[in-house]
């Protein structure tokens, strides 16, 4: 099992890195009808789980937790569990996260989102990160709350740590795609391109039409290598879109 997920995920590598050349990933850019952005150290400039994990006082664990998971023998779920039962935040600790330390937009996606949506490009939001978080997000950037795909923290009546939603795409190794998936379907799109820093949002093309990384808050090697455009500000995808 384990075996058969590393090779296709190796394959989707390959295909994502030699189906679309710099220039080609330009044009689907200046021509899509959907863009995608990946969250934590894309849209906003920090790890959202981080970020909860610090505030909960358990970040040096919770760190120690993500160093092993992307050692690469556990699931995206059984990461997300495992981080989760170390952090098990209140409903009240999550609220007062984002009053106290809300979300940092990264420079300049402010100015690309506006951008797009003024060129009637629908913008989408998906995450692995939490939706409380990132519907706090979207709300800056006037993106509807019905355009945000993340994992739904699940709370007690009492407002203490009851677990997350399992069912959501999102919540499962290859989420992403699965996200782009469902919403070519549902709105017929033809051209979709996903903008992310990370393994995951790299993963997610096929079946988006094009990748773009995004090294402005953290470069990880593996995507630079492996994609054909990577920018490091949003400003060059401003630039790429006036040329229309
Ligand atoms: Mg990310």
């Amino acid at each position: 099992m384990k075996c058969r997920l590393l090779l296709s995920q190796t394959v989707r590598f390959d295909l994502c890195s030699t189906m679309t050349t710099l220039s080609q990933t330009k044009e689907l850019f200046r021509r899509a009808e959907a863009v995608c952005f990946d969250v934590d150290s894309t849209v906003i400039r920090e790890e959202g789980i981080d970020e909860l994990a610090k505030f909960c006082g358990v970040g040096d664990a919770v760190t120690e937790m993500t160093r092993k998971a992307m050692g690469g023998s556990m699931t995206f779920k059984m990461a997300l569990t495992e981080r989760l039962s170390i952090i098990r935040c209140s409903r009240e600790q999550v609220n007062k996260l984002i009053t106290d330390h809300p979300p940092q937009l990264t420079p300049g996606i402010r100015e690309l989102v506006d951008s797009l949506h003024q060129r009637n490009v629908k913008v989408f939001l998906i995450s692995g990160g939490f939706r409380c978080i990132v519907e706090h997000v979207a709300a800056q950037l006037n993106i509807p709350q019905h355009h945000v795909y993340a994992n739904r923290l699940k709370f007690y009546f009492n407002g203490e740590y009851a677990g997350f939603d399992e069912s959501q795409p999102t919540a499962e190794s290859g989420g992403k795609g699965k996200v782009i998936s469902i919403l070519k379907e549902q709105y017929g799109f033809k051209t979709v391109v996903m903008i992310g820093d990370g393994a995951t949002d790299l993963e997610a093309c096929p079946p988006a039409s094009a990748f773009i990384g995004f090294g402005g808050n953290v470069v990880r090697q593996q995507v630079k290598e492996r994609c054909s455009w990577y920018v490091t500000g949003f400003g060059e995808l401003i630039e790429e879109l006036e040329k229309i």
